[in-house]
């Protein structure tokens, strides 16, 4: 079955073509990213097994993106497919299915207006993903189009962990809650690292964290989640790239009496102008911060601050799991960085996380970072949200056929 898996974001699509025999046969036959859609410089990007090839041209929206990614993967150099024919299903990313979805599902028109429905609750996000799959129904009609929810695995949260401590009628009004993020990412880590570990995900208690440019970590009991970092928005949680994550919410009010500032005004601030960009004032992302900590206090203090929080959420983690089998790095900080990795784990001996410096310089592979005398093994696994959504579209699709 040919796969066309498919992350629509506000100026980017980035697609990947699954050639499956199975869920653990396949093959990735094309991949890309359509860049700038919608604003100067857009280009395409396009790898095959046969060519690669960047094309600079104008994209205006999302249709005329995908387009291009068809036109890719049907003609010239870096042909895969006879035509948009041989295209039997296509996988969507979908950042919010609020509280209605807690699984992947088949697209009908229910389901689309309950997407759009969500949009409310992730206005930067939904759209963009309800933009391509309007566009995959017009030019690749009459396959199934799956939808894969970044909310769905966070759907177990238990009510005491996704209820806010404000007026309840605000969750009965407008489903105010702790939804969380990055779900497809934490779920398949928990699927390798069960693997790695040679035991049932069904018996082990794990931490994942996901730290990208936007950072959540995830407490899963039996393969469940059952607490993440992120909450209503992925505002909440850890520092990220340019998110500030957790701060006390009056900091808002305090900042728009002094500075004058509206709550969009401030909303941006705390979403792009804060995190390791906002305390360092270099860049958000972490290898200018590692490169300028020897000779910068504040890129010091940067990394400072990431590992200080990120050891009190595993703290609180470890507490509500009872204990902790494995722990995950995951996303790009968490795949490459060793400096981090290891200024998380230290000073955690005391809760059975010993890592090993030799093996902690592994980078984009799966590895074991502890020692084998550690009781907590600690694991790198690079995501692969794609596979996951290429998975679950799969397993619809081939129910239908
Ligand atoms: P996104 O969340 O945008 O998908 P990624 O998972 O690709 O992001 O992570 C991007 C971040 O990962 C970068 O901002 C950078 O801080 C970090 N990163 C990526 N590669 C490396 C590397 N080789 N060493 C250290 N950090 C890295």
């Amino acid at each position: 079955m040919n796969i066309l898996v498919v992350n629509c974001g506000s100026s980017t699509v980035k697609y990947q073509l699954f050639r499956m025999e199975d869920e653990d046969r396949y093959e990735v036959v094309a991949r890309g990213i359509v860049e700038r859609i919608g604003i100067p410089g857009s280009r395409l990007e396009h790898r095959s097994a046969l060519d690669t090839f960047v094309e600079d041209r104008p994209v205006p929206n999302h249709r005329v993106a995908l387009e291009l990614v068809i036109a890719a993967l049907t003609s010239g150099k870096t042909r895969v497919l006879s035509g948009v024919g041989e295209i039997d299903a296509v996988g969507h990313r979908v950042v919010h299915g609020g509280e209605k979805f807690t699984g992947s599902v088949l697209i009908t028109d229910e389901v689309l207006e309950a997407i759009r429905a969500c949009a409310d609750l992730a206005p930067l996000h939904n759209p963009p993903n309800i933009l391509g799959i309007e566009a995959c129904q017009e030019l690749i009609p009459g396959v199934p189009q799956v939808a894969v929810f970044d909310t769905a695995f966070h759907g177990t949260l238990p009510e005491y962990a996704y209820i806010y401590a404000i007026p309840y009628e605000y969750y009965e009004k407008y489903r105010i809650r702790r939804y969380g993020f990055h779900g497809t990412s934490h779920r398949y880590v928990a699927e390798r690292a069960a693997k790695m570990m040679g035991r049932p995900l069904a018996e082990l208690r794990l931490i994942t964290c996901h730290m990208g440019s936007g950072v959540s970590f995830a407490a899963i009991l039996h393969g469940k989640s059952i607490d993440t970092s992120m909450g209503f928005t992925p505002l909440e949680g850890l520092v990220m790239g340019t998110r500030c994550g957790d701060i006390d919410p009056a900091i808002v009010f305090f900042l728009m009496e002094k500075e004058g500032l509206s709550a969009k005004e401030v909303e941006e601030i705390l979403n792009k102008k804060s995190g390791v960009l906002g305390i360092s004032g270099i860049s958000s992302d972490t290898r200018d911060i590692e490169d300028a900590a020897p000779h910068n206090h504040r890129a010091r203090l940067t990394l400072d601050i990431i590992a200080y929080r990120a050891k009190k959420y595993i703290g609180a983690y470890y507490a509500i799991l009872g204990g902790l089998d494995g722990l995950v790095f995951t996303a790009g900080i968490g795949e490459n960085s060793p400096y981090i990795r290891k200024s998380i784990c230290s000073g955690l001996e005391h809760l059975g996380i010993l890592i090993d410096d030799e093996r902690n310089t592994v980078r984009r592979k799966e590895a074991l970072i502890s020692r084998d005398d550690s009781r907590v093994q600690v694991m790198v696994i690079p995501t692969n949200e794609e596979l996951v959504i290429a998975r679950d579209t799969w397993r619809i699709a081939r129910g239908m056929r």
